[in-house]
Formats: C-alpha cells, sequence, structure tokens
C-alpha cells in the first residue's frame, strides 16, 4: 500500500501526464500512478544502483514494463528532451530537489507541472522556483507516522501575489500554508520555534559573546517572524 504522503503527490500529478519520478527509489508512485490511470506512460530515474534495482523490481512484479521505464542516472540527466510532462520529486532535502532541477533546465520544456516534496528545505524550493519564473500554484502539508511533509505544487508562470506580501516569510513558511494554518502546520512551527530556542540556549550556555554570534542572530530573526507572521 502507498504512503499517505506518496499517495496526496499523486493526486496532483496531472491526469494524461507523462510522468517522470526523480529519485524513486522503489518505483512505488509512477506504479501507482500508471495503474489509477493517472499516467499511461511513466519514467523512473534512480542514481543509486540498490534503489534502481527495487524500482526495476517493482516494475516487473507489477507487470507494468511497458508502461514505466526504469532508468540509472543523476536527476534529469536520466529524460529525453520534451519527454516529460510532470516531474515528480519526493523524499528529499530541499537543497537537492532544488539542484536537480537547476542542473536538469534543458530537460523542462514539455514540463507544465513540478510535484515537489522536500522533507526538509521547502524555503530552497520556493526560493529555486520563484527565480526561474515557476508559479507555485498549491501547497499541502501533512503528518504521517510522526513526521511532518509538504508537498508544493508548481506551474509554468510568473510568481503571483502570494510573495506581494511578507515575501520573505511567505519563501520560508510557504504562502498557502501561511494563510490555511493547518493544524499540522502550526504544530510544524511550533516544534521548530521549541528546537531554535534550544539551540540559541546552548549557544548562550557556550559562549561569551552570544550575541554577536551570526547563526544566534539568524534563529532570534526567525523567532521573530514566527510570532509577527504566524502569531507563534
Ligand atoms: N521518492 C521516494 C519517496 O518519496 O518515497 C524515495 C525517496 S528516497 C528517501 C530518495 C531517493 O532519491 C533515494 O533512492 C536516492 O538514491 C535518490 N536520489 C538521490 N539523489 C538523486 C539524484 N541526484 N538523482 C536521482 N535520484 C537521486
Amino acid at each position: 500500500k502507498l504512503s499517505m504522503r506518496l499517495e496526496r503527490v499523486a493526486t496532483y500529478i496531472p491526469k494524461g501526464s507523462v510522468l517522470a519520478d526523480i529519485g524513486s527509489d522503489h518505483a512505488y508512485l509512477p506504479c501507482y500512478a500508471v495503474q489509477k490511470g493517472i499516467s499511461a506512460k511513466a519514467i523512473a530515474g534512480e542514481v543509486v544502483e540498490g534503489p534502481f534495482q527495487s524500482a526495476k523490481k517493482q516494475v516487473k512484479q507489477t507487470e507494468l514494463e511497458d508502461q514505466i521505464d526504469v532508468r540509472l542516472g543523476n536527476g534529469l540527466d536520466v529524460l529525453v528532451s520534451d519527454e516529460a510532462t510532470c516531474i515528480t520529486i519526493a523524499g528529499m532535502g530541499g537543497i537537492l530537489i532544488s539542484a536537480i532541477l537547476e542542473n536538469g533546465k534543458d530537460k523542462l520544456g514539455a514540463v507544465t507541472r513540478l510535484v515537489l516534496q522536500p522533507n526538509v528545505g521547502s524555503n530552497m524550493v520556493r526560493q529555486w522556483l520563484l527565480e526561474n519564473d515557476w508559479e507555485l500554484v498549491n501547497e499541502e502539508i501533512l503528518e504521517e507516522d510522526g513526521k511532518i511533509y509538504e508537498i508544493l505544487i508548481a506551474e509554468r508562470g510568473l510568481p503571483a501575489k502570494p510573495y506581494a506580501n511578507h515575501a520573505e516569510s511567505a519563501l520560508l513558511f510557504g504562502p498557502f500554508l501561511m494563510e490555511e494554518r493547518h493544524e499540522v502546520f502550526l504544530k510544524k512551527w511550533k516544534l521548530e520555534k521549541e528546537h531554535w530556542q534550544r539551540i540559541i540556549r546552548e549557544m548562550d550556555e557556550k559562549s561569551q559573546n552570544a550575541a554577536t554570534n551570526s547563526k544566534r542572530q539568524e534563529l532570534m530573526n526567525q523567532l521573530q517572524k514566527l510570532e509577527e507572521v504566524l502569531g507563534i
């Protein structure tokens, strides 16, 4: 059975799309998308041999070899230009997701939608989208097995008004998420707050000149943003 996290990712794949799932591991997501009739054709990309073999095995077991191509390679290198119309990248850090998109810009020609699920660092993904004329069109947050996940959905286009106010905060919290204020979202940032406060306390215990420490300053700024923007 597919995790709720990947099931939610799948709901944002446009029907009829040619899907490229990058960092596919067991290829659960492309298998599900094809079985559900969301995608007629999919590519599962993996850079590591073990997961690549798992993906091949899964596709074989589900008898989807005609519809799903499993390819070994780094990021979007596994794609031919204008092949995929939807790209999913899930279960990695935001820095890695942004790097994969940045290094594979030439493979995005036919892509109309990106569905990205960073485990951490979603602000890096939002930043990349903003700088590369991908409009964030929706966001979702969910909790599964005690972990909190964000899903970012983007389409080609100029960044729209969600960034107009509180631009910096919107990158950090997510323009849609901060408006929706879902209970999981509030929980996430309360946990972050406690985490940041703990780090600051530890810094202060260790260091004499804590006030001039730039990392500390950054955390203080973020705490202030939490209070100003989210009221946490
Ligand atoms: N996408 C699946 C999910 O969400 O459940 C698997 C997530 S798994 C934690 C991350 C996978 O991404 C690993 O299998 C890893 O080998 C793969 N990966 C990491 N960097 C990659 C890259 N540059 N190109 C392709 N795959 C990559």
